[in-house]
């Protein structure tokens, strides 16, 4: 199996290393992975500059490091590092969650969605990790991915869906088990904060705290909050068909 892997945290983040151990069990492993942390890029792809594409030493693997984002890594590992033949897109491990409306900004999720829209089976990896510089337990994720990705591999999936999968930040005893989860709704406070810089002038700083809303059972962050692995099945096809026919009733248009 040719196995891409890429990340949002830039070629020296130690997720990213953790998750090419384990998938290296798994098949042939590539690494395509921005040159510096990229975190909160989304699903962005560089279109008005070049990229530039360079080796990077790691011990018996191909790896690159990149000039871009995830998405052009995904694209750039296709064509130049796997002449177009891979069979799993592996992105992460990211070093903090990714749940609920988190994913639409997630450089990891981002790196996913570009393996499924050229339909590669694709699993986004993040460590469900809540307070900074607390310690990220890295080999929970490990030990769970050796047991379990085979699993997530082989699993059924619908065109244009991929996995995004949180792991708890906790020592492996305490690890619950795993869930498969709907996308939760996070909402966060105080999202800008105003600051001013040595010379007086403002500057500001985009962060917030997120609002707990009492999860709903089954969601992600809720899977998350009691131990438990989360799987969530994410689809690209972002139509909504139920709203369809009301929709097209309210504005007088068919089908
Ligand atoms: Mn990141």
């Amino acid at each position: 199996m040719r196995i891409l892997i890429t990340n949002d945290d830039g070629i020296r983040a130690p997720g990213l290393r953790a998750l090419v151990e384990v998938a290296r069990e798994f098949g042939e492993v590539k690494v395509v992975a921005p040159d510096h942390e990229r975190s909160a890029c989304g699903h962005a792809l560089t279109m008005r500059e070049p990229l530039r594409m360079k080796p990077f030493p790691w011990d018996g693997i191909e790896a690159w490091e990149v000039s871009g984002v995830p998405t052009d890594c995904v694209n750039l590992g296709r064509h130049a590092a796997f002449d177009d033949r891979v069979d799993l897109l592996l992105s992460g491990i990211n070093a903090g969650p990714n749940l609920g409306f988190d994913i639409t900004y997630s450089g990891t999720v981002g790196g996913a969605m570009e393996g499924t829209i050229n339909g590669i089976r694709s699993i986004a990896v993040s460590m469900a990790l809540f307070v900074d510089g607390a310690p990220i337990h890295w080999e929970t994720s490990q030990a769970w991915l050796r047991e379990h990705l085979g699993a997530l591999i082989a699993a059924p999936l619908r065109p244009l869906t991929f996995l995004n999968v949180n792991v708890p930040s906790i020592a492996l005893p305490g690890l619950r088990g795993h869930r498969v989860t709907v996308m939760g709704q996070r909402v966060y406070a105080d999202r800008v904060e105003s600051r001013e810089d040595p010379w007086g002038r403002t500057y500001f700083w985009q962060g917030g705290s997120i609002v707990e809303q009492g999860e709903l059972p089954g969601t992600d962050v809720d899977a998350i909050n009691q131990g438990y692995v989360s799987i969530t099945p994410i689809t690209l096809d972002w139509t909504d068909q139920t709203g369809l026919t009301d929709l097209r009733r309210a504005v007088g248009a068919g089908a």
